[in-house]
């Protein structure tokens, strides 16, 4: 990628209005769907106000979608963010760090913290702690990180996540290869984004399909994991990009959030799922929406969200629903399975840091109104 196109991405990082950065106690006016609000940064910051970054973009294909009353919650700020109530890391990425920059939570994958910016900011983001702030949690190298993984052959596979890996340089992304690909029980190298939404131009660099070509020279497999919520956040620009980079041999996941008020429909999510799967993008997961402080008021109930899971796979044929619905939980991934005539909902481990426990099913008694297994009562 050119340093003009990444200044292209950049641009947007100043979005604050003139004079947010500058000092503590100086009010800004800032936007709110519910309307402007006169606030200092210290307020924002002892919030935990995500920065607010659009690309222009993505507010063209937001806008010109037909859903932008539902899609605008997904970077627009709210004044809910002061009041959600949560934790800021829920799923104890701090306690599975084994290295700054590499979380080991599952014994087969490692997790890279590798930028802690992205191209836009979603307000629901469960890394509200790192995104868009000077976080301390990002790899500062990727030396002790490939040494910590040279350690442990468990190992087959990581995922390069953030923040978002394409914001930054490929000329970056090659340099962190430089460590990864000589590691002979890494099989996959897996790169989680949304830059394919926010802004899909960044996919049209002349550099990546090198890249590319590189990861699958050194005998591993190149994973894109794309992070579509809707059916219209899938701009013409991204079908093609995608369809470009499939055709070099990059195999394409999508990760979905289920979003109160953005996409908790059953007809969208299948529609969506089944555009992807037109595309060549294998729907994967659809996860629970997590108590992130801040952001939990886009959770959806769990007996909701059964339901309208068993609504979309009533909608798609056998191909095209290969997404499980999943809590990431502190204790593991939980694929959430369905709830009884006796109130009993269903759960069955898909990860576990004890192998012993994968794939155990359990139950919990269903309680109203329960987002979260927490919130459960022992079956
Ligand atoms: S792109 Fe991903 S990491 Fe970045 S704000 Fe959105 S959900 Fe968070």
């Amino acid at each position: 990628m050119t340093d003009a196109r990444l200044q292209t991405v950049s641009n947007f990082e100043n979005s604050f209005p003139p004079g947010a950065m500058r000092k503590d106690f100086q009010k800004i006016r800032m936007k709110f769907l519910e309307g402007e609000r006169e606030l200092s940064k210290s307020e924002l910051a002892d919030n935990e106000i995500t920065r607010y970054q659009v690309t222009q973009f993505y507010q063209n294909q937001i806008r010109n979608s037909g859903y932008y009353e539902q899609l605008k919650y997904i970077v627009e700020p709210s004044l809910k963010e002061f009041y959600s109530p949560g934790e800021l890391d829920t799923s104890g990425e701090g306690d599975n760090t084994v290295v700054t920059g590499l979380q080991h939570k599952y014994a087969q994958t490692g997790l890279l913290l590798t930028t802690d910016r992205c191209a836009s900011y979603c307000r629901y983001c469960f890394r509200k702690r790192i995104v868009g702030k000077d976080s301390e949690e990002v790899a500062p190298n990727f030396y002790n990180i490939a040494e910590y993984i040279k350690q442990h052959p468990e190992m087959n596979n990581v995922l390069l996540s953030g923040g978002d890996p394409f914001v930054l340089r490929t000329e970056q992304l090659n340099r962190m290869m430089d460590h990864l690909l000589p590691i002979p029980h890494l099989t996959s190298i897996r790169f989680g984004t949304k830059t394919i939404a926010f802004y899909p131009p960044r996919f049209a660099d002349p550099e990546l399909p090198a890249l590319f070509q590189r990861i699958i020279n050194a005998g591993k497999t190149p994973v894109i994991v794309t992070h579509f919520d809707h059916l219209g956040e899938i701009s013409a620009e991204s079908e093609r990009n995608i369809r470009k980079l499939r055709a070099i041999g990059v195999q394409f996941l999508n990760q979905s959030v289920l979003l109160g008020k953005v996409n908790d429909n059953a007809e969208i999510l299948a529609k969506t799922f089944a555009k992807l799967h037109e595309l060549g993008v294998r729907p994967y997961y659809l996860f629970q929406g997590r108590p992130v402080k801040g952001a939990s008021h886009f959770q959806v109930p769990l007996h909701r969200g059964i339901k309208i899971v068993r609504d979309i796979n009533a909608r798609l044929s056998g191909i095209q629903k290969t997404f499980k619905f999943i809590m990431s939980h502190y204790t593991g991934k939980i694929e959430i399975l369905d709830i009884d005539d006796n109130n009993s909902i269903y759960f069955r481990y898909h990860q576990n840091k004890d192998a012993e426990k994968i794939g155990k099913i359990f139950s919990r008694q269903y309680v109203a109104d329960s987002y979260w297994l927490d919130d459960l009562l022992e079956d």
